[in-house]
């Protein structure tokens, strides 16, 4: 994508434009998006998790307010802003109802947020919203039925069923949760959860583990794995193959013709893909075999879900405004 620089007087009437913010556990990403989703600026910032959710907040109001200003300097009119967070979040009651990352507890954060701000709120979930960009604008272009999952310090999954997306309350698509062969305890309080196999946490953790050397990430123990360490490929089989267990779970249950690949792990592409595809073709006997490929967005998906979150409530207002009742 390109971005521009130009700049315009405030007076130029120019289109309105959106405030995208994706809030990670380590990292914030925002942009300025015009309607074709094309941003026009872009920040990046550390999110101050360890010095608590109040000061995160604190954050992600201050970087809005950045993302304003660099909207005004170009004389763009805001139209709308869109957040989307980690964790359980009800994107319906405008809260983040959990995260153990970043530690907040049912917070009102779409209405904290507007009243720090001024500016109108739309509230997402990161990987939900992630999986709507690659549906829009990546890997899952044109398809009705995807599952999008995550791969990164945990495993989450964003279901698009019939061409629309499961939230289920914000409860839906906790794909790193479900137990699998060779998982062990997990931080959910559950035993046996795919994240502790497979997340690149996980894969990270059990190479040190077994080997007494520190791996710096999933990356490096992939790489250990082209480089024939047996260990290295030991741990990444386990991952695989869990993946591939959850995955023909999903599948049975949902029958998701594309499965899209995102997250850290992703990084290694075929290494991980081919695998995880061999692995769950295996699996499936009358099912219909989904499609699996690795995410078309990158790291950018969460923050253009942001705004497209922003320009669905941009549309959902004008549609109130017209004809008095919601969208569908
Ligand atoms: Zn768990």
């Amino acid at each position: 994508m390109d971005v521009s620089t130009s700049s315009a007087s405030p007076t130029s009437g120019l289109p309105p434009c959106v405030l995208a913010l994706d809030v990670g556990g380590t990292g914030m990403k925002g942009a300025v998006l015009d309607r074709a989703m094309r941003p026009i600026a872009s920040l990046r910032r550390p999110t101050p998790r360890g010095e608590g959710p109040t000061a995160v907040v604190d954050a992600v109001a201050e970087t809005l307010l950045a993302l304003e200003r660099l909207a005004a300097e170009r004389g763009l009119p805001v139209a709308h802003a869109g957040v989307v967070v980690p964790g359980i979040v009800d994107e319906d009651r405008r809260r983040a109802v959990w995260s153990a990352n970043i530690g907040w507890r049912d917070l009102p954060l779409a209405a904290v947020l507007e009243s720090r701000t001024g500016l109108p709120v739309a509230l997402g979930h990161d990987v939900r919203a992630g999986g709507a960009a690659e549906c829009a604008l990546g890997a899952a272009r044109g398809a009705r039925n995807v599952l999008f999952v995550a791969v990164g310090t945990g495993i989450a999954a964003a279901l698009v069923v019939d061409g629309r997306p499961v939230r289920s309350g914000g409860l839906a698509g906790e794909l790193g949760h479900v137990e699998v062969r060779g998982g062990t305890a997990c931080a959910c309080g559950g035993h046996g959860c795919l994240e502790t196999l497979a997340s690149a946490h996980a894969v990270a953790s059990a190479y040190t583990a077994r080997t007494g050397r520190p791996a710096a990430g999933a990356a490096d123990v992939a790489a250990r794995v082209r480089e024939g360490d047996p260990v290295a490929r030991a741990v990444w089989g386990e991952a695989t193959d869990g993946l591939a267990e959850a995955l023909a779970m999903a599948t049975t249950l949902v029958a998701p013709e594309l499965v899209v690949l995102g997250g850290g792990l992703a990084e290694a592409d075929r290494l991980l893909l081919d695998p995880v595809r061999d692995r769950l073709a295996a699996r499936l006997t009358f099912q219909r075999t989904p499609a699996l490929v690795r995410a078309g967005l990158g790291d950018r998906a969460g923050c253009l879900g942001a705004g497209l979150t922003a320009w669905q409530a941009v549309d959902h207002h004008t549609h109130t405004l017209f004809t008095g009742a919601p969208t569908p």
